[in-house]
């Protein structure tokens, strides 16, 4: 016995690194754990209340923080105003500052991003040689059809390039990015011929439908998210609003998308989804009361689709009376109060799956007009804000009666599940040592100075949070630390199922 513990203390450490003095939150627990964390081999290796420290090769003193799995958060755009090899690197660096280890990004051919059509076995390779060595976190990609050769290629990048999500933008029937708009297949970039409709959306589904079947061992982590908004609604709203012209900024905005285009989009969705038996639908991005209602009810009367209800922390922490205006212009609209707390009442019940913050980098210059910079219908859509993910939801979550571990769900477990990425997403032995150590007792004020983002502002300037993440750790690399970020990028394309 005592010459087999003189040879293991000779020979090298068991672990790589060991976090010590920790309060582990794990989605699925009932309560926070006081304890240690060893990793090696860039994965989790053990989780108890003490773990030696002579056993690892370096220790980390965790300050009796709160230890949330690495985020992943599940929609952010990066690369879509900005070239993507440089937002790649600035947004993803805010993502690492605000606990994110999983950054999953919506593209698609047409304008912005890489603004050009093409098959989508030109384009991804394009994306991913962007894309690599540039991201200081690990990222993947969900891919929308935009036509016919699209869907056609579903299970081609189901199978060779890992993508396992798609999008269906509803509402770009009729709408650009920013507004009405009456050409659509220039924006989109698809033939004349072509069109971008509700009999569109139900193809998408097929050729998803079909993929399934293709790839049975895959099909549970293949999915469609959906922006559910209606286009028809959209354009004479906002065309009456306008006219009108009593409404100002946000308020104006909301009412020229109103909620109930979200509610019909998203029943419009559902019965498509049954109607081709496709069975893993995630509504993006509800914003109202009328739209988490919709999701609820057909979730009711569809109960063999597997329904995933997302919402932003934009739309948790922002409403139409919000001093950021049109900086805080966003699709779906920001919405009144009354909406904004539903969302959150919903958000406690358990409602709704999972907080995202569809980060959009859209810097000052471009958000909105030079000549009229309060004119919300000239200004641009989206804004960033994944560097505050978990410290707004935090700060606002614990008032509301969100607990730690339900925080850690919608964080992280929830939409990795969903997403494919079996390896992240939880504090469990085996699974990528991902980590964001929060404290809980560090008030501070949002500045967008201090981001990592290019944006240059910020519409959460000026609110008081309660809890900021101090460390994140990515596969077992410490990324950011105390303000600052370390290292270089090391993130990975995450080929799903991961
Ligand atoms: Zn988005």
């Amino acid at each position: 016995m005592a010459t087999k513990k003189a040879t293991s203390t000779a020979a090298k450490p068991r672990y790589d690194l060991l976090i010590k003095n920790v309060r582990v939150v794990r989605p699925g627990a009932a309560m926070v754990e006081q304890g240690d964390i060893a990793i090696k081999n860039g994965r989790f290796a053990k989780i108890a209340p003490v773990i030696p420290a002579e056993s690892a090769a370096q220790v980390y003193d965790g300050k009796n923080r709160l230890a949330f799995p690495g985020l992943v958060d599940p929609h952010m755009h990066t690369g879509i105003y900005s070239p993507l090899e440089q937002d790649a690197v600035t947004e993803s660096r805010a993502a690492a500052q605000g606990g994110v280890t999983s950054s999953l990004n919506y593209t698609r051919t047409g304008a912005y991003y890489l603004n050009k059509g093409g098959p989508y076995k030109k384009f991804f390779p394009e994306v991913l040689q962007l894309s690599a060595g540039n991201y200081f976190v690990d990222y993947a990609y969900h891919l929308a059809p935009m036509d016919k050769r699209h869907i056609r290629e579903i299970p081609e990048l189901v199978e060779t390039f890992g993508v396992t999500s798609f999008k269906i933008y509803m509402f770009y029937g009729s709408h650009g990015l920013h507004g009405r708009s009456a050409n659509q297949s220039e924006f989109l970039m698809i033939n004349a011929d072509e069109k971008y409709d509700i009999a569109h959306f139900e193809f998408v589904m097929r050729g998803i439908r079909k993929a399934m079947d293709r790839f049975p061992d895959k099909a549970a982590d293949i999915s469609l998210s959906l922006h559910c908004e209606t286009a028809e609604i959209m354009s004479a709203y906002s065309k009456i609003v306008e006219e009108e012209g009593t409404l100002k900024g946000l308020a104006a905005y909301s009412a020229g998308r109103p909620p109930h285009s979200e509610g019909l989009a998203i029943f419009i969705a559902s019965y498509l989804a049954n109607e081709t038996d496709l069975p893993n639908i995630n509504l993006l991005h509800l914003t109202s009361r009328k739209a988490v209602l919709a999701a609820l009810q057909m979730a009711a009367v569809f109960p063999h689709i597997n329904f995933r209800r997302e919402v932003t922390i934009g739309h948790l922490m922002l409403d139409t009376d919000s001093k950021a205006a049109a900086l805080a212009k966003v699709n779906p609209p920001i919405r009144p109060r009354d909406d904004v707390d539903y969302l959150w009442e919903q958000l406690v019940a358990g409602n709704l799956d999972w907080v995202c913050s569809d980060h959009a980098c859209c810097k000052h210059e471009m958000k909105v007009d030079k000549k009229k910079p309060g004119n919300i219908w000239l200004a641009k859509s989206g804004f960033g804000g994944t560097e505050y993910l978990l410290a707004a939801l935090v700060s606002e979550g614990r008032k509301r009666g969100l607990t730690w571990n339900q925080m850690a769900a919608l964080t992280s477990y929830n939409a990795a599940r969903r997403f494919g990425l079996h390896s992240k997403g939880d504090i469990e032995v085996g699974l990528d040592a991902d980590l964001a150590l929060l404290d809980p007792n560090e008030t501070w004020t949002v500045r967008a100075a201090d981001s990592e983002s290019q944006q240059g502002y910020t519409p959460f300037e000026g609110m008081e949070l309660s809890g900021r993440v101090k460390t994140t750790f990515l596969r077992g690399q410490r990324i950011y630390d105390d303000g600052q970020i370390i290292g270089k990028a090391s993130g990975r394309y995450l080929s799903r199922p991961y």
